[in-house]
């Protein structure tokens, strides 16, 4: 795919701890013509929990740790692959919307050649009560098992800060933008709207009129 001769994807990150909406922003942006959402998690539950990987996911989410990164990164780009190939994702003319990927600053190297970040959607809640409150429910409602424990939770939020949120330094300048996660989704999505608006990739797009 793509290598250096082809055009990376050119991508929205949405990025925030367990709980601030990027499940839920994702998949709205993702109704919304010219816009494909991707959630690695979501391709990580996919999987058949009897495969090797499959196996494997559910080793590390049990812990509320990351899956390691050469295996994360090669299963991301084997399924964006079948995406483009099957015209589900059509990089001429969308734009990628990531939530979940990359999750630290090892796989945002790793994924340099395949994308090109236009903006980092930082979805910012330091009130982690109410975050620990969202995924209780969540457990309830999508049967997610690395939810349903409160010292899962815990680790999750702990990984966040020492993998995850380093990745906002690693993309530190305009392209990072802090959105207010306390909000309701509606008003947070306003926000991204807002921004993506502006970007002149995003401009283009629209002046096709595809
Ligand atoms: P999520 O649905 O994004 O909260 O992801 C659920 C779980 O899937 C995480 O706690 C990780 O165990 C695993 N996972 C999802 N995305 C990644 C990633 N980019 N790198 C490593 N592990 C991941």
């Amino acid at each position: 795919m793509a290598d250096s001769a082809k055009a990376r994807f050119r991508t929205l990150l949405i990025l925030g701890a367990p709980g601030s909406g990027k499940g839920t922003q994702g998949l709205v942006l993702g109704q919304i013509p010219r816009f494909h959402h991707l959630a690695c998690g979501d391709v990580f539950r996919s999987l058949d929990t009897r495969t090797p990987l499959g196996q494997k996911f559910v080793q590390y989410s049990s812990r509320g740790e990351l899956v390691p990164d050469d295996v994360t990164v090669a299963l991301w780009r084997a399924n964006i692959t079948q995406r483009v190939d099957s015209h589900a994702f059509k990089p001429e003319i969308d734009l990628l919307v990531l939530d979940g990927i990359p999750r630290n600053v090892e796989q945002a190297r790793l994924m340099e050649a395949d994308i090109e970040v236009l903006k980092v959607f930082h979805l910012s809640c330091p009130d982690r009560a109410e975050l620990a409150r969202r995924l209780r429910k969540r457990a309830l409602k999508d049967n997610r098992f690395d939810d349903a424990s409160e010292a899962v939770i815990q680790n999750r939020f702990a990984t966040y800060e020492a993998e995850t949120k380093p990745i906002l330094e690693h993309y530190a300048g305009a392209r990072v933008v802090n959105i207010d996660a306390s909000q309701s989704p509606a008003r947070v999505m306003h926000d991204i709207l807002g921004h993506v608006l502006q970007l002149p990739a995003w401009q283009e797009i629209e002046r096709m009129n595809v």
